[in-house]
């Protein structure tokens, strides 16, 4: 990408809950890095999960964005109103053959990988540490599998990683780039994706048609987005991403991946700990200049 390009960065928080220090820290970020290197920063809001993602927080995330200084500019990708296009995008891994219905319940996998490892197997575990998804034929009989196909049971759409990855090619890499202050310029370094260690993700849900690592590759090239800046949580993620980009033709952006914010537990901010919330903290009488030197943007 030509650093003369217009650069499009874009926040994506999920209104699930309220937003905290943490969101602060991706929101700012993203909207300094835009006004640096000439460009626009979009939101998009991440609500494909409509039993938990409110209107009432959908409200509270405009206010809290609009408090720190996050422009709302138009328009703003709302994932609930995008479901056709993410079947559009399973349809052609589907016609790719990459793509089957997975039977097995959570109650199953974790039996499953359990017994294999009572018996002394090392299961491989995703970078996020869950079990990678033991085929539904290694656990139930072709009668059960047809049994449940038959009277049409829940099922996960699941991508066949291994599939996935010999149609896109070893050679699948993605740029990563600094994320703060002057490294922002720094040229990307190609880091090797390694979409493998995910195992046979999951794509969509019988009721659901698409699942974060669909709706975010779909959306970053629908938006336009040029540079992906989000939270070192979700770098191995990008090896998925890299992988869905590829099988979908979609465009490859830069890639950088922010500190997180950690409690004082040393852990992960969530959306549950309210004391970090930014509407708690705004109740408080803290003010955006406090917030900006609690997250460290001094
Ligand atoms: N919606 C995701 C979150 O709130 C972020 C997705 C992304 O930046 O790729 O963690």
């Amino acid at each position: 990408m030509s650093s003369t390009s217009h650069r499009v960065f874009r926040f994506a928080p999920s209104p699930n809950g309220h937003l905290h220090l943490g969101h602060a820290l991706s929101a700012l970020l993203n909207v300094e890095a835009a006004e640096r290197l000439g460009g626009t920063a979009f939101l998009r809001v991440e609500n494909i999960d409509e039993a938990r993602c409110t209107a009432n927080l959908e409200q509270d995330l405009y206010e809290d964005l609009e408090w720190i200084g996050y422009p709302l500019v138009a328009p703003i990708l709302r994932q609930s109103e995008r479901f056709e296009a993410y079947r559009s995008a399973l349809v052609r891994l589907e016609e790719m053959g990459l793509v089957y219905r997975a039977y097995l319940t959570r109650a199953e996998i974790k039996r499953a990988v359990g017994e294999a490892e009572a018996r002394g197997i090392v299961w491989p575990r995703d970078p996020d540490g869950a079990p990678l998804y033991p085929r539904d034929t290694a656990v139930l009989t072709d009668e059960e599998i047809r049994r449940r196909r038959d009277k049409d049971a829940p099922y996960a759409l699941r991508l066949d990683m291994a599939g996935a990855v010999a149609r896109a090619g070893a050679d699948l890499s993605w740029q990563e780039a600094g994320s703060e202050g002057t490294a922002l310029e720094d040229a990307p370094e190609r880091i090797m994706a390694e979409p493998a260690q995910w195992g046979d993700v999951i794509l969509a849900r019988k009721d659901t048609p698409t699942s974060y690592h669909l709706s975010v590759v779909v959306d970053d090239a629908e938006q336009g987005i040029t540079d992906v800046l989000r939270g070192t949580d979700l770098y191995a993620a990008t090896s998925v991403h890299r992988l869905l980009q590829r099988l979908l033709d979609l465009p490859e952006p830069i890639y950088r991946h922010h500190r997180l914010i950690l409690g004082e537990d040393g852990r992960k901010l969530s959306k549950s700990a309210r004391d970090t919330s930014l509407r708690m903290l705004r109740a408080e009488g803290v003010c955006v200049s406090d917030i900006r030197r609690l997250v460290g943007l001094g």
